[in-house]
């Protein structure tokens, strides 16, 4: 087999706009120098520890999807299948989950929770909710940044970890199949193409965990919602035909469609120019924001750009009154 390159880019391609003695695009308050720079130049957003306390319990709760590890606790817990900091916010729609009857519901938080995680797995993977709460405001703030008409060029940068985004798609791809619920995805039943769920609660449940998805940013508009800056979360599993099989799994936060490649011998490799993007670029009229992707230590270094058009005021505008009452 032939050996992999990782190839780090040299600092000076990273072009970011944080100084060693600014304060750090993750809010730590620390200088970026003692947080999120890692020591070969590049800013790194960390994941933090995703694996319950040791010791390990020695017991399997039979309605916790992670319980092959051995590690569960006594008492289940309601878990949002959707991390409840993408869905509790005032005046989000979740739109276009397959299992919605109407198009768009606004709902609230507590409706979409089941039981499927022992309280112990679930307070352990509480980080990815906040990682993935983190891009979808860095998302929600850089399309703002880029809508508003503004003398001012000034460029907004935000930090989001690409790492904890896969973690966290694993996480709710296997959460959704663990609620029992059935849907159909275009002539398919979600249930007859059931997630790797062994692999995906091993990997995550690891003392290091992997990802076994690769993030695609697509750049395809048609990907894309028409215009990026709905406030909304949507899902959409793909099932590949001739594979007969599940192969990724589309989330759409803010109309930005985020596509999480099953890697289990996809024979169609996904494709490169947005595979883990190091940067997005969301490019609006009068000025751009720039969103940061970290992904860990041994990655392919290769930086992409991607140039998203965000909608416009008008655009928005059209959509909540249409969207109204
Ligand atoms: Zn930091
Ligand atoms: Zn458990
Ligand atoms: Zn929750």
């Amino acid at each position: 087999m032939a050996s992999r390159r990782w190839v780090v880019p040299p600092q000076d391609q990273w072009d970011f706009p944080w100084t060693r003695g600014d304060r750090c695009p993750c809010e730590s308050g620390k200088p970026f120098g003692d947080c999120c720079l890692s020591p070969d130049g590049r800013p790194l957003l960390k994941l933090g520890p995703i694996h319950p306390t040791p010791p390990a319990t020695g017991y399997a709760h039979p309605r916790c999807y992670l319980n092959r590890s051995c590690d569960c606790s006594r008492t289940i817990s309601r878990e949002h299948y959707i991390s409840r900091g993408l869905i509790s916010r005032p005046g989000l729609k979740v739109r276009g989950m397959p299992w919605q009857a109407e198009p768009v519901m606004a709902t609230s938080a507590d409706a979409l929770t089941s039981k499927i995680l022992c309280q112990r797995h679930n307070s352990a993977l509480s980080p990815l909710d906040a990682h993935a709460q983190r891009a979808f405001l860095a998302l929600e703030a850089a399309q703002m940044h880029a809508t508003k008409a503004s003398l001012s060029r000034k460029r907004f940068s935000t930090l989001i970890s690409g790492e904890a985004l896969e973690l966290w798609a694993m996480k709710t791809l296997a959460g959704l199949y663990a609620t029992g619920m059935d849907f159909k995805v275009g002539p398919y039943r979600f249930r007859d193409y059931p997630p790797p769920m062994a692999n995906i609660a091993d990997a995550l449940t690891a003392t290091s965990p992997r990802s076994l998805m690769r993030l695609e940013v697509p750049t395809d508009p048609d990907a894309h919602e028409a215009s990026l800056g709905r406030s909304a979360v949507s899902t959409l599993p793909v099932i590949d035909e001739d594979q007969g099989r599940l192969v990724a799994v589309i989330f759409r936060l803010q109309g930005l469609g985020l596509k999480f490649h099953l890697d289990e011998g996809a024979p169609t490799p996904p494709d490169p120019r947005g595979l883990r993007p190091h940067m997005i670029d969301v490019v609006g009229p009068d000025r751009s924001s720039r969103i940061y992707v970290s992904w860990g230590d041994a990655r392919p270094g290769q930086i992409v750009f991607l140039k998203l058009k965000p909608a416009t005021p008008r655009q928005k505008d059209a959509w909540r009154a249409s969207h109204q009452g």
